[in-house]
């Protein structure tokens, strides 16, 4: 046997999966249940690319859902089956030999057989102005960003299924859609197309292309051509007004870690045969990075399930050539479980039994368990129905540890400040944690990964973020603002209070923007997560722990 120079049986499984999305997850769940050892490493949030969309109505079984819910409860069907996750991001791949090196943010891993599903990204249409108003006009996701056009005019660009569909949802928040199609029209299914067309508040514009958007605080110009007959258009905003352009306009694949390493077509998609199979030996590849006619949730799974079943024939092969047979985890208890609540406004403190399910309370269990010391959730309170909301929030959660107690500060805290929970330790000392608003929805585990930070031993980090946060030299206060519904800010919001739990120079407080309409003009926010950096450097999108830290420093 043929082994990597720092082979550790123990970091050895029969397949890594690189990306968490459909695809991936699906190929974990066959695996695992097939009691393979299989790991899946993802570089932002588990779910992928349908973790931006709020409905999901052509997957088959489930009549409607969320993108967020469908994927994780995919995640949660592969964990009980025993397989297992890693948050981290996968850097290179050495193929050779018969175990397979995957070096990852977090260290190396091995494996006999590699899965890539690393999907793909929307791709930016580069007209003028594109780059320079993300996130200050020009959006990406409708779920995240739609609110911030309420009662505002939208320009949606694209013509396939994306833009379609996110267009009618664009509808509950605008005043009037328009779609700008590059081509005569659209490219997605008819009965998708037509409920866009039909719909009183779409316009459609078929061979159009935009120019140029600009704008002050905001957009408040377009300038769109159409390519038939050569006319321009331009489109101002009436004074002191602006609107909105979200961008649909297909997809790059995610293939830069594979680059000379296997083949691709002309367009950058990896080429397999039909078994999923890639060029190189022990490299599969499945979902949308792959050559294929229709890039849907429902194909990613297929590709992920053949991948797999094909994938335990070449490490049941492999275990017996080496001799090494990892190990996987027990399998859990196969139960279907529930959703993390997003709890309503004008709700009376609720029991702990409501809010919590028993997988949650399973999960919160164990990370009250770990933490090293007990912390304070001082409340700030003002007469508005959130604050109750807040004040029974974190009664119920602290009802379910000791590790955890509940103090009012103060019950008529100013409208700037209120609603917020500080999280201090026993002694009064600030963590330099906060959230403003009530911490449901897309923000609970990042919640809890708070103050499990806060309390320590808190979650891992590279040793050159260590240093590099250790090296903070100046004071910096962090805001990051954020709504409930957005899928892209937990991980921003994690970075910023694991870097807030680790220095002392450091705070990070997170405000729900839908209660904070002060701060949102301050910074003039139009997309989340939105970082603020000292009351001055405002940059917007999803960060990583390294690219924080970077902007910090
Ligand atoms: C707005 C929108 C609406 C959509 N609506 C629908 C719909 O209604 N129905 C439907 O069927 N489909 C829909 N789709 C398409 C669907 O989301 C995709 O077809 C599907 O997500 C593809 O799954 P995947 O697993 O191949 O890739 P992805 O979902 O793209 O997942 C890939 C994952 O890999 C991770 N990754 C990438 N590189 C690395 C790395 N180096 N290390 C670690 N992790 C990495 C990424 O972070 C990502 O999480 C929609 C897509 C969008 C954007």
């Amino acid at each position: 046997m043929n082994a990597p120079v720092n082979f550790s049986a123990d970091k050895l499984y029969d397949v890594i999966v690189v990306g968490g999305g459909p695809a991936g997850l699906t190929a974990a769940l066959y695996l695992a249940r097939a009691r393979y050892r299989v790991l899946v490493v993802e570089k932002t949030g588990f779910g992928g690319q349908i973790t931006i969309t709020h409905e999901v109505v052509n997957y088959p079984g489930v009549f409607n859902t969320s993108g967020y819910d469908l994927t994780e409860t995919m995640r949660k069907q592969a964990e009980s089956f025993g397989a297992e996750f890693l948050l981290a991001e996968v850097e290179s791949l050495d193929m050779n030999g018969d175990i397979k090196t995957v070096r990852t943010s977090r260290g190396e891993l091995y494996a006999f057989g590699v899965l890539l599903a690393t999907g793909a990204h929307p791709r930016a249409v580069g007209f003028k102005g594109e780059e320079e108003y993300k996130g200050r006009g020009v959006a990406y996701c409708a779920t995240c960003d739609g609110q911030f056009f309420t009662g505002k005019d939208v320009f949606v660009i694209g013509g396939g299924f994306a833009a379609a569909e996110e267009g009618v949802f664009l509808t509950k928040f605008a005043r009037k859609v328009t779609i700008l199609i590059r081509k005569d029209d659209f490219s997605c299914a008819e009965s998708v197309a037509e409920h866009a067309r039909n719909h009183p508040k779409i316009t459609v514009l078929t061979n159009t292309t935009v120019e140029e958007v600009s704008g002050q605080m905001g957009l408040n110009y377009i300038r769109y051509k159409n390519t038939k007959t050569g006319e321009v258009t331009e489109f101002r905003a009436a004074e002191g007004e602006h609107f909105g352009v979200f961008v649909f306009a297909g997809y790059q694949p995610a293939t830069a870690l594979v680059k000379g390493l296997v083949d691709l077509n002309e367009q950058g998609y990896v080429v397999t045969d039909s078994d999923q199979r890639t060029n190189v030996p022990g490299l599969y590849a499945a979902g949308d990075l792959c050559v294929k006619p229709l890039r849907q949730v429902v194909t990613a799974v297929g590709d992920g399930a053949l991948a797999a079943t094909e994938l335990e024939k070449y490490a049941a092969a492999m275990q017996e050539k080496t001799g090494l047979v990892p190990k996987p985890p027990a399998a859990k208890e196969h139960t279907a479980p529930a959703a993390a609540p997003a709890p309503k406004a004008e709700e009376s403190a609720p029991a702990s039994e409501e809010l919590f399910t028993a997988d949650m309370k399973a999960q919160l269990d164990a990370v009250f368990a770990r933490m090293e010391r007990p912390l304070v959730l001082k409340l700030y309170l003002d007469s508005r129905p959130v604050s109750a909301e807040l004040e029974g929030y974190m009664t119920a959660l602290a009802a379910l540890t000791d590790k955890l107690t509940v103090e009012v500060a103060q019950r008529n805290a100013p409208s700037e400040l209120a609603p917020c929970v500080k999280v201090t330790l026993t002694d009064g000392t600030e963590t330099g944690l906060a959230f403003h608003g009530v911490p449901g929805g897309h923000e609970f585990t990042s919640f809890v990964l708070g103050l499990y930070n806060a309390a320590g031993p808190g979650q891992s980090m590279d040793a050159d973020v260590a240093a590099d946060i250790a090296a903070l030299d100046k004071d910096v206060e962090v805001k990051v603002l954020v709504s409930l519904s957005c899928t892209m800010c937990p991980e921003l919001v994690t970075a910023a209070q694991r870097i807030a739990a680790a220095s002392p120079r450091v705070t990070a407080e997170v405000y729900d923007i839908n209660h904070f309409e002060a701060i949102k003009d301050k910074y003039n926010v139009m997309s989340v997560p939105c970082l603020v950096i000292n009351d001055t450097q405002v940059s917007f999108g999803k960060k990583n722990i390294r690219q924080v830290v970077d902007l910090l420093k």
